[in-house]
């Protein structure tokens, strides 16, 4: 194990950050910045990158902006505007003053096209998207030149003013960098720096009828900001010497861009492209169902977001794309929530248990601890009364022999309580088992026998006369299969993997009284069940609980058997 705090066990991220400070490359000054196109709701491999840019910030006394690239009106809107900085604020970071939109810079960025069109670095391309696609070539031919390649300079500043003046219809014009349509990379081969868009802007309005390309946009702003270090993921590996070429072009200052691997969840998908198509076609229920892995499902599902941030540190950073397995996400909420969450007792599969021997008019209150890993969490008095509820499947008939639970004269532990021993079994007409008689030992208060006997199991329960009715949604994945990305063949639907059974709601559940006052957010540990958390739909009337995790890994279980 190397557990050094040397440069091998710095991230390569930190290492190339700790070159450039150590040779003066960028003064001494660290500053990031997030940018998220705002065209959908924030996910967990955004919060990869919001922890590693912040996170960044923060060790090095830098500081980090948050800038929406918000090139793309048609798609993009104020409502997630909103949306994502909540997010990064519930994720626990602060931009400060630093907030900041790529649309601020349409007006410079306008500027700087004239510049280049006058400078023979720009044209005025009247060729439809379909004719430049096909004239940019293939990895292994050149492509060949826009016929309008050559306009004048005039010709060019005339057409590219009465684009902007609204003169053309869509698709009339674009405006193109001249570069090499023979460039080993594709995307040099003169790329789109402007299109004509008669839409209206969520920020802008209608002041533009043109936008500039993300391309043409991303790397000007990072400039215009004075970002040292352009932190994104692999798929902008390629898009980095045209990042340069505009920055060169124009004689202005251009961060070092470094790239790390996204992250990706198996049995769910992650691109914000599919996260809305399955919103929209009404496969989940809005974009903070507890089954997405966006930051507000997450959270409505009871995800915490120290473990969102504990995963993404857990994961680091890479240069390879991979596919971090699901049970790591699920380790990182269990172990905070091991460590925070209060534990209670539920019963989700009730069956009803009269201690006959226990006076009819009699109660008392035990005392429980809340939570056994932080002692000043304190304790709570649960009632106990003649009728409890226990979980079905914690007593079996007839038993087979590794089953120590409850059966037909055994005896078992009641959490905090006492042993009881079953005596009788109640059937219905079919047969089924509806209640179960025993006698509890009024000597074994606490959970101990005065005479030191023993026995095998202790059982969660709720006194039935005190019970809270709740509902309870149980989770499981949102697709069948691990890769849900990689579909058979081309032709087969990636949402035919859906998992039809990802919810499952339990419509009546019994909670001890002390979750009477549970408010929504609140997160709990139901003794042997898992966590769960209060959902927003609940009411005074009707609380509703989602299961955040199981308390161990259901499927490594289900693999050893
Ligand atoms: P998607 O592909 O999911 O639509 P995007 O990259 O288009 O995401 P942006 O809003 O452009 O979404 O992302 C903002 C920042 O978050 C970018 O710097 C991007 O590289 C980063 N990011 C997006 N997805 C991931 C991911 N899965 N892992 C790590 N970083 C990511
Ligand atoms: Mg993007």
């Amino acid at each position: 194990m190397n557990d050094s705090t040397s440069s091998e066990s710095r991230d390569f991220v930190r290492q190339i950050i700790d070159e450039d400070l150590r040779s003066g490359r960028c003064d001494g000054r660290i500053r990031t910045r997030f940018p998220p196109e705002p065209n959908g709701y924030l996910h967990i491999g955004h919060a990869k990158s919001i922890c590693l840019n912040f996170g960044i910030a923060e060790e090095y006394g830098g500081l980090t902006n948050l800038r929406f690239d918000d090139t793309n009106p048609e798609t993009e809107s104020s409502e997630y505007v909103e949306s994502i900085k909540e997010d990064i604020r519930w994720l626990g970071f602060d931009w400060g003053d630093r907030l900041y939109f790529a649309s601020d810079y349409f007006d410079q960025l306008y500027e700087w096209a004239e510049q280049l069109i006058r400078d023979g670095r720009a044209y005025v391309c009247s060729l439809s998207l379909e004719e430049i696609r096909a004239g940019r070539g293939t990895p292994s031919e050149p492509g060949t030149d826009s016929p309008y390649r050559s306009r004048s300079v005039e010709e060019n500043l005339d057409l590219f003013r009465r684009m902007k003046a609204g003169e053309f219809p869509e698709g009339a014009h674009v405006l193109r960098a001249k570069i090499d349509m023979a460039h080993p990379h594709m995307l040099m081969r003169d790329p789109i720096m402007y299109r004509i868009r008669h839409v209206e802007h969520h920020r802008t309005g209608r002041k533009w009828c043109i936008y500039p390309t993300y391309d043409y946009t991303h790397g000007q702003s990072d400039s215009l900001e004075k970002i040292t270090h352009s932190i994104c993921t692999l798929e902008f590996e390629n898009h980095r010497p045209l990042y340069d070429w505009f920055c060169e072009a124009l004689g202005i200052h251009h961060p070092r861009q470094i790239e790390f691997n996204r992250l990706n969840l198996t049995w769910t998908v992650m691109s914000k492209r599919r996260l809305l198509e399955l919103v929209e076609g009404g496969h989940v229920n809005g974009w903070d169902d507890p089954r997405l892995p966006t930051l507000r499902g997450l959270r409505r599902r009871g995800c915490t977001p120290a473990a969102i941030r504990s995963l993404c540190a857990r994961v680091g950073v890479t240069k390879h794309n991979a596919v971090t397995d699901m049970v790591v996400l699920e380790n990182c909420i269990r172990e905070d929530l091991n460590k925070t969450a209060e534990r209670r007792m539920a019963v989700l599969d009730p069956i009803r248990v009269v201690l006959t021997n226990y006076p009819e008019d009699q109660e008392e209150l035990l005392e429980a601890v809340n939570n056994p890993e932080d002692e000043s969490a304190g304790t709570r008095m649960v009632p106990f009364s003649r009728e409890l509820w226990l979980e079905r499947d914690d007593f079996m008939e007839d038993p087979p022999k590794k089953f120590f639970r409850l059966a037909p004269g055994r005896e078992v532990r009641l959490r905090y309580a006492y042993f009881i021993r079953c005596e009788n079994v109640v059937h219905d007409s079919d047969g089924r088992v509806i209640e179960l008689h025993c006698t509890v030992d009024p000597d074994t208060r606490g959970g101990t026998a005065p005479d030191g006997r023993r026995v095998k199991a202790t059982l969660h329960w709720v006194s039935a006369r005190h019970a809270v009715s709740a509902e309870v949604r149980l989770y499981d994945h949102l697709f069948s299969v691990e890769h849900p990305d990689e579909v058979a063949d081309e032709s087969q639907d990636w949402k035919s993997n859906l998992n039809p059974d990802s919810l499952r709601v339990v419509p009546e559940a019994w909670l001890e009284p002390s979750l009477a006052d549970a408010m929504p957010g609140d997160r709990f540990q139901f003794e042997r069940l898992g966590y769960f958390c209060v959902d927003p739909d609940s009411s005074d009337e009707k609380k509703v609980f989602n299961r955040t995790v199981t308390l161990r890994d259901a499927w490594a279980r289900a693999r050893k058997k």
